[in-house]
């Protein structure tokens, strides 16, 4: 047991010293002390498994061993130089990296975080296009600087401050929660128990957001647009997956109108949903710039923007642009042992492989169930949306998605939550996860549903 501060003396210190605004999970927020890959121990030894790895951020588990050598010798080296000198790591990584990605996506720029990364990339495509409006879904987050704020449609983040000056929001196709229903579009092995009533053909709920989107791009500024940022899947919306074929179609609309396509992949990227390295494949698009953060170093804040070196061109009107930390040798080597480790240890195919007994397994769940309404995603990024009952989907009391978000962690689960009414629970685990671990999670997510329904029977 490693001995700290008495939890008494952490919650004075938080708060008299730290942020005011509460974001910690749990009516008595988790005193953390270490973690082993899919693993996290707390202050008195009890153990948890992670299936929110830091907020989607620990791509290979926490502390994996190569990494950690990797960066215990190059701190030993040398940890910083700044963008003025070069070291190999940058250049090794540069080169490991962009060989993931499909040409023309080959121009790299290193920064530190998934906001900074989208700054970046809303400058790009406002210098590329020499236009100015952007947009983004609703439900959307891509970041809390006042830039992205813009972007990140997300009602709680907001602040009492101008931002957002030339960002759009346009509706999420959101086929569980939007109000044309078409759940039977989704490209997923498990399909919502039924259709919406009011849609009889589920491909008609694509073509009425595709007219919504069109409207969208008409109150934009000469009717065009500077670009249009989308994640593959949306990650703090509560893992929304949009209908099939319908982000290729956007795709060309933005074009037409002069815009560049932008893939948020700081969730979906590196592997994590299966299939494909980066999310964008999951949806046969291909973007003009790709920006990544969080699992790019396993818990280590680095980020890039990838772009084609067409729109990299354009910054280059601005004679200077400059990061202190973004790519620091230590960054670089981080991010190239990840790499490493994916590759070596076959992270991407267990994604595939146990993120789809996951799913199915959690599907079986929402059958027996009437308060999950929908189980979804892919790969290793699944949500689990709570609702009242079925048959009206009204999302389930936040009293209630507490008490069983509670109950799990007592049972040694942690998950994540998300949606707009917190009522979707976000499975993301590390991408070592086992199946016994998985069999592990839904055992306990399911004994705390049956005590649950039990409790609410009384
Ligand atoms: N984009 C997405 C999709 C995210 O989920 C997040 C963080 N939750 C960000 C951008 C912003 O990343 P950061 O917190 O590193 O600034």
């Amino acid at each position: 047991r490693y001995q700290s501060l008495a939890y008494s003396h952490i919650l004075e210190i938080h708060k008299q010293h730290l942020s005011p605004v509460r974001t910690a999970y749990f009516q008595k927020p988790l005193l953390l002390h270490q973690g082993h890959m899919e693993w996290l121990f707390d202050s008195d030894g009890n153990r948890y498994l992670d299936f929110f790895s830091g907020i989607v951020t620990v791509s290979v588990g926490h502390c994996h061993p190569k990494v950690n050598a990797v960066a215990q010798e190059q701190m030993e080296r040398l940890w910083h130089t700044s963008s003025i000198f070069f070291h190999p790591q940058m250049h090794e990584y540069a080169e490991k990296l962009s060989a993931l990605l499909p040409e023309p996506l080959k121009v790299i720029f290193l920064v530190n975080s998934g906001s900074e990364a989208n700054d970046l990339a809303m400058v790009m495509a406002r210098a590329y296009s020499k236009k100015t409006d952007i947009i983004s879904f609703r439900g959307a987050y891509h970041g809390c600087s006042p830039y992205t704020l813009g972007l990140s449609n997300v009602g709680s983040f907001k602040m009492e401050l101008p931002s957002g000056m030339g960002c759009h929001s346009t509706m999420c196709p959101d086929v569980f929660r939007g109000p044309w229903g078409g759940s039977y579009c989704r490209d997923s092995p498990v399909q919502t128990i039924r259709k919406c009533s009011c849609v009889p053909d589920c491909c008609q709920a694509k073509e009425q957001y595709i007219e919504q989107f069109k409207d969208t791009l008409n109150t934009c500024v000469a009717k065009s647009i500077a670009g249009f940022f989308a994640e593959p899947i949306q990650g703090v919306n509560g893992v929304v997956q949009y209908p099939k074929g319908f982000l290729k179609e956007v795709f060309e609309l933005v074009r037409e109108r002069g815009g560049v396509c932008i893939a948020d992949e700081v969730q979906t990227g590196f592997g994590r949903l299966g299939s494909h390295f980066w999310g964008f494949q999951t949806q046969d698009v291909m973007p003009d710039i790709v920006t990544m953060a969080k699992g790019i170093g396993n818990g280590f804040p680095m980020a890039a923007v990838v772009t084609t070196s067409e729109i990299a061109k354009s910054l280059a009107n601005c004679l200077l642009h400059f990061n202190t930390f973004g790519g620091s040798p230590l960054a670089c080597a981080i991010g190239s042992a990840v790499l490493e480790v994916i590759k070596e240890e076959n992270m991407q195919e267990n994604s595939q492989e146990v993120g789809t007994y996951m799913l199915l397994k959690f599907a079986n769940l929402r059958d027996e169930f009437d308060i999950i309404g929908d189980v979804r995603g892919k790969g290793l990024m699944v949500g689990i949306e709570m609702v009242q009952d079925k048959r009206s989907r009204r999302p389930l009391p936040l009293k209630e998605v507490n008490q069983i978000h509670e109950d799990c962690k007592d049972m040694g689960l942690i998950m994540g939550r998300g949606g707009p009414f917190s009522q979707t629970f976000r499975i993301m685990p590390p991408m070592c996860v086992t199946k016994p671990e998985v069999d592990f999670a839904v055992e306990v997510f399911r004994s705390v549903l049956i005590q649950h329904m039990e409790r609410r029977a009384k």
